[in-house]
């Protein structure tokens, strides 16, 4: 499977009990920024990574706007949202620690920007999101939208078909914020009704429908064609920088527009999800 800007942050009165864990918040984010000072060291590895698939469920994607209580660029689906602070606990189906460490250290990112911890789970029975890497001869990359994963309890909610101990820093950070993403409820930017982007359809085809993604063409028509109908939708505006928007070269349109392949999180990626998720 599927994103304004002064940020006015409301200060919340915090309890006694909570005054530990913010701190260690703190302390882990001042940690994961100094690690975040190597990004611009990551170069692309030449070849376009795979992007991912839509793995929408029954929810209706709606994107909010700023006629909603969190207002903003970005895709939200709608009904997917994580009760706010909450710790989301990742269960690993399969691969060695190498894979789940940076898996880990790429997902904590988004933590940096919005009330949500990630720890590893113990065991699957006491998780909610369930993590695998190539499982069952799986190759695509693609998760579950936020509380979706609620209705595949037990079961793998996450997939990584391109990451193993050998993945570049880069192909970490590109996968598995965009995967995380929607595992913290957002779509597809792409998608946006707004996107108004001037296809070459033939040629959109004739890519996805190849090696390495090997889509079949109604898979194209609803991962890259299909935007979210306005009636589904409120006001948005649109960011070709967000992790979560496809990379589209020239070649798929019939004008100037491209878009950049995302590795990183977007600075109105960073102002969205800290108002889903605010302090
Ligand atoms: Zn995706």
């Amino acid at each position: 499977m599927v994103m304004a800007l002064a940020i006015a942050l409301s200060s919340c009165k915090k309890d006694p009990g909570n005054v530990l864990e913010n701190e260690e918040k703190l302390a882990m984010d001042a940690e994961l920024k100094a690690s975040l000072a190597g990004d611009q060291l990551l170069t692309t590895q030449g070849a376009p990574l795979k992007v991912c698939v839509d793995k929408l469920s029954d929810s209706r994607p709606i994107i909010l706007g700023q006629d909603d209580e969190i207002s903003g660029r970005g895709v939200a689906v709608k009904g997917t949202k994580w009760p706010n602070g909450k710790t989301l606990r990742v269960f690993f189906i399969n691969g060695g620690q190498v894979v789940r460490d940076n898996v880990m250290k790429f997902a904590r990112r988004w933590a940096n920007h919005a009330n949500l911890r990630f720890v590893v789970a113990q065991s699957r029975a006491e998780s909610d999101i369930r993590v695998g890497f190539k499982l069952n001869g799986d190759l695509g990359n693609w998760s579950w939208i936020g509380t979706d994963a609620n209705y595949h309890r037990g079961e793998q909610t996450m997939n990584f078909g391109d990451l193993d101990r050998n993945s570049s820093d880069y192909a970490y950070s590109f996968y598995v914020l965009h995967e995380f993403g929607h595992a913290i409820g957002l779509g597809h930017e792409h998608l946006s009704p707004l996107a108004n982007i001037n296809w070459d359809k033939p040629a959109v085809y004739q890519y996805y429908m190849g090696p390495p993604n090997n889509w079949t063409r109604a898979q194209v028509t609803s991962n890259i064609f299909d935007k979210y109908k306005p009636r589904e939708v409120r006001n948005t505006a649109y960011d070709t920088k967000s992790i979560m928007h496809y990379w589209i070269p020239n070649e798929f349109t019939l004008d100037d527009f491209s878009v950049d392949e995302n590795a990183y999180l977007s600075d109105k990626d960073k102002i969205f999800i800290k108002r889903i998720y605010p302090d």
